[in-house]
């Protein structure tokens, strides 16, 4: 016996649900949905590692700069669709720490992430009664989770095989259900594939779209080099793969130095990171010279005083009174303060593989 799939649901209006970073993709791709009159909503997932307006945020704008602003909550508001924020931070640590996939080029479990964000979409789609996921993902884009083999293996290991359509690429991908069943108009989606950015600009430009992220950077901090040295440290130093929250915002702030095994140390680049550090002083040592401007550090691990004494010469090699012959230092651990009388480092004493 066959059975009939019906052009359309049996009632009201096509309904898909979108994965929203804010950037150009994803946006052109909800723009060429509501094209055919179907009804989109997004749905945005926070990982903890999402570089979004996080490092506009902690530092210090540039002067005349925009605000810092959440791209997925602004293209929202700018395509007029509603926004589902789902914070699946953590579950998430998993995925991280141990990605059947391995990592890129640097700890980004791409192909992993990619599976388990589908995977929670599907379940939003079927607890809010979607018809069909989409995404702005392009062929060929990015290495990992956007080449042509691996594309189609994220929705069959997300358990929506056939129902993910990237409206973007379609047209150089296997027809998805909701194109088969006549629900979208395959013929208006797009064939686009590779880095070239080209097309989407020309797309953005004939929607009237002007106010679009800069693609440069990735959507996570996993992608980039330097955080990524610092979380494989603070992995190798606790002796296992885990995290919090904490880490990984403290991660994306302030230089980072290690300047021995089993202490740290978090260095302030601007008074508006000195505030942001100010607020993870709990379970750590903070050092801050009293009567001069510098910055406010953090001092990770177990030290004892002559690990203190070299911290806070550190940390007075970052501040105003780092060309004088001593500076007073103020540390405070659990509430317990200390003043001590330092010679600042030189920049030549801080070897550089102390950073991080
Ligand atoms: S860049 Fe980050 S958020 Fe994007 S797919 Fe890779 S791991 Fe996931």
């Amino acid at each position: 016996m066959t059975i009939a799939i019906p052009d359309h649901p049996p009632e009201g209006p096509i309904r898909a649900l979108g994965l929203l970073s804010g950037g150009l993709d994803s946006t052109l791709a909800v723009r060429l949905l509501q094209e055919q009159g179907i009804h989109v909503e997004c749905v945005n997932f926070f990982t903890g590692f999402c570089v979004q307006s996080h490092t506009a945020a902690i530092r210090n704008p540039k002067p005349g700069a925009p605000p810092p602003r959440h791209d997925a909550l602004h293209a929202a508001q700018a395509l007029g669709v509603k926004l589902h924020m789902v914070d699946i931070s953590e579950p998430y640590v998993e995925i991280v720490t141990n990605p059947r996939y391995g990592y890129g080029k640097n700890l980004n479990p791409c192909l992993d992430c990619k599976i388990f964000m589908v995977r929670k979409a599907w379940e939003l789609k079927q607890e809010l009664g979607f018809h069909f996921l989409f995404s702005g993902e392009v062929v060929g884009q990015r290495p990992m989770s956007q080449r042509k083999d691996t594309m189609p293996k994220v929705p069959r290991e997300a358990g929506a095989e056939g129902w993910l359509l990237r409206p973007l690429s379609a047209r150089i991908l296997p027809p998805t259900e909701p194109e088969r069943r006549g629900w979208v108009d395959r013929s208006r989606l797009m064939d686009f594939s590779g880095r070239n950015r080209k097309p989407q600009m020309a797309l953005a430009e004939q929607f009237g779209i002007v106010d679009y992220p800069t693609p440069a950077g990735g959507c996570c901090f996993l992608t980039d080099e330097n955080y990524s040295r610092r979380l494989q440290d603070l992995w190798q130093h606790r002796g296992e793969k885990r995290y919090t929250l904490d880490d990984i915002f403290l991660l994306k702030a302030g230089r980072h130095l290690r300047p021995a095994p089993h202490f740290k140390l978090i260095v302030g680049r601007d008074a508006s990171e000195n505030n942001f550090l100010a607020g993870f002083r709990q379970g750590r040592t903070a050092i801050r010279a009293p009567n001069l401007p510098g910055p406010l550090a953090l001092l990770e691990g177990s030290a004892d005083d002559a690990d203190l004494e070299l911290a806070c010469r550190i940390v007075a090699r970052f501040g105003k009174g780092r060309n004088r012959s001593e500076v007073e230092m103020d540390t405070e651990t659990a509430g317990a303060s200390r003043r001590l009388r330092v010679r600042p480092l030189a920049a030549e004493d801080i070897p550089p593989d102390w950073y991080l």
